[in-house]
C-alpha cells in the first residue's frame, strides 16, 4: 500500500513514516501543497493523509485536485483545527475522515483499515486500451478477462501509460508512478521494469513502444 503523506512538521512526520512503515505501508511525504500537487498527478496512491496548515495554504484546497486525479482515493485529514466548523468544511469539500492532532498513531492506522473496509462508493472503474483493461480499483490488469500476473509494482506502468495511452510518458514521470521518493533507482531500473512488462504483453493487442531519449508510450497494435 502507498500513502501520501501531507505535512510539513518533520517530527510528526518522521513518526508517522516510521509507524507506517512498520505495516509495511509506503509513504511519500510531500511538505508543501505544491510538492503535494505533483506527487497527487502520479494517481498512484491507496490513501491520502492531508494536513490543513501547510507552508504555502490549506491542506484542504488540495482535495478537489486529489478527486480529480483519483475520484475514488481516500482522504483523511490529520489537523489541530479540530471545532465543529473545521472538521465540518473538511468533510463537506470531500475528505473521508477527519482526525483532531494531536491522535495515537494506534488509532489513524485503525482508521485507515476502516475506510480501505468500505466499498467504494463509485464501484469499480477500468481504463481498457484493445484486449488490456486495468481496474484502478483493484490496482490489477488482464486481458481478455485472464489476469496478468503483475508485482505490485509492475501494475503501476501500465497505469501511468494507460492514463495517457496513446501519448508518450516521460521517463521522469514513469520513476515517479513506479518508485518512492526515497527509493534509490539505478539508471536501468525503469528499462528492466518496462522490458518485463513488454514480456508480459507480447503478441498481444497493446504494446509498449520505447521513444529514444523521452520515454514511452502505450498503443493498441494496429
Ligand atoms: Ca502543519
Amino acid at each position: 500500500m502507498r500513502v501520501l503523506l501531507v505535512e510539513d512538521e518533520t517530527d510528526m512526520a518522521r513518526a508517522l513514516i516510521a509507524a507506517l512503515g512498520r505495516q509495511d505501508i509506503s509513504v511519500d511525504h510531500a511538505a508543501t501543497l505544491e510538492i503535494a500537487g505533483e506527487a497527487a498527478l502520479n494517481g498512484v496512491y491507496d490513501v491520502a493523509l492531508l494536513d490543513r496548515k501547510l507552508p504555502d495554504g490549506d491542506g484542504l484546497s488540495l482535495i478537489p485536485l486529489l478527486r480529480r486525479v483519483q475520484e475514488g482515493l481516500p482522504i483523511i485529514v490529520l489537523s489541530a483545527l479540530s471545532s465543529s466548523d473545521h472538521r465540518v468544511a473538511g468533510l463537506d469539500i470531500g475528505a473521508d475522515d477527519y482526525i483532531s492532532k494531536p491522535f495515537s498513531t494506534d488509532e489513524l492506522l485503525a482508521r485507515i483499515r476502516a475506510i480501505l473496509r468500505r466499498p467504494a462508493q463509485l464501484g469499480e472503474t477500468f481504463i481498457t486500451l484493445g484486449e488490456l483493461r486495468f481496474n484502478l480499483t483493484a490496482r490489477c490488469a488482464e486481458i481478455n478477462g485472464v489476469l496478468l500476473n503483475l508485482t505490485r509494482r509492475e501494475t503501476l506502468a501500465p497505469e501511468a501509460l494507460m492514463r495517457r495511452a496513446g501519448c508518450t510518458v516521460s521517463r521522469s514521470a514513469l520513476e515517479e508512478a513506479i518508485y518512492g521518493f526515497d527509493d534509490e533507482i539505478a539508471s536501468n531500473a525503469l528499462d528492466t521494469h518496462i522490458s518485463r512488462l513488454r514480456g508480459k504483453l507480447a503478441g498481444g493487442e497493446v504494446a509498449i513502444h520505447a521513444i529514444k531519449g523521452l520515454g514511452y508510450v502505450i498503443r493498441a497494435v494496429s
